[in-house]
């Protein structure tokens, strides 16, 4: 497990990361520009219209989520720290990627414990969880299962988000984390080292399985707010 985490600690610098985000932020913006050009010409049929704003969005929603992914990576302190209940944030995810699971033909299914409490901020959890629950999404082209599991052991909270997806090899598994790796022709390879540094500034650890052609398991431990800390805070 420890390994795993250890991954963020071989990050690029800042400088070199900040290099392939201004190139990873250009390139959207080069396209809604082109777009946006295109959407003078007087002749143009509605739906040409439709479609090159509708590129223009795109392209302008992937420099967002490139700059957000950023941001978070490079604070991933944990500010506005309050108790949170993993079954309220766990129901805000899945309501949050259930259109999305829907558009690819993935049925989420859940198995969720009650009364697991964690300290944390919940626009980072949740930032964390989206990221890894839209990854399992995109891993099953063909539709399939996207099953959340919350329960306890020990001292932790466990949350496994199972994917009955393309899965990874073992190459892909050690990349996972690593700034820019990505196998998609849009992907920004951020979205797992976010998810890597607001695990480890939360104080969890990450464990992830994966068969090729089968699926991939992200086990998500978090430490579970002391009694004493909870009745402190309310
Ligand atoms: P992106 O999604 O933009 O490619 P990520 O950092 O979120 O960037 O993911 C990096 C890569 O890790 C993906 O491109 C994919 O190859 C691999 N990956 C992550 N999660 C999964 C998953 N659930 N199943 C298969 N591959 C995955
Ligand atoms: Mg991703």
């Amino acid at each position: 497990l420890s390994k795993e985490i250890g991954k963020v600690e071989k990050l690029r610098t800042v400088s070199e990361i900040a290099a392939s985000i201004s190139h990873e932020v250009r390139n959207p913006l080069t396209v809604t520009k082109g777009f946006l050009q295109l959407l003078r010409d007087p002749k143009l049929t509605d739906q040409k219209k439709n479609e090159y704003i509708e590129t223009a969005l795109e392209a302008l929603n992937k420099a967002e989520s490139t700059i957000t992914d950023y941001l978070t990576f490079a604070k991933p302190s944990i500010e506005n720290v309050r108790i949170l209940d993993l079954e309220q944030e766990l129901t805000y995810i899945e309501n949050f990627v259930e259109p999305y699971a829907a558009m690819n033909n993935v049925k989420i299914e859940t198995n969720i414990e009650k009364d697991i409490f964690i300290a944390g901020e919940d626009e980072k959890i949740h930032q964390c969880l989206i990221n890894v629950a839209k990854n399992g999404i995109e891993s099953m082209p063909n539709g399939g299962k996207l099953q959340i599991d919350l329960s306890r052991f020990g001292s932790n909270a466990i949350i496994t988000i199972t994917d009955t997806g393309i899965g990874m090899d073992e190459e892909q598994l050690e990349r996972l984390g690593s700034p820019f790796f990505t196998t998609k022709d849009i992907g920004t390879g951020l979205g797992t080292m976010v998810v890597y540094s607001i695990v480890k500034a939360m104080r969890g650890e990450i464990n992830v399985e994966s068969t090729l052609g089968k699926g991939t398991r992200f086990t998500i431990f978090l430490p579970l707010v002391q009694t004493n800390q909870f009745e402190a805070q309310i």
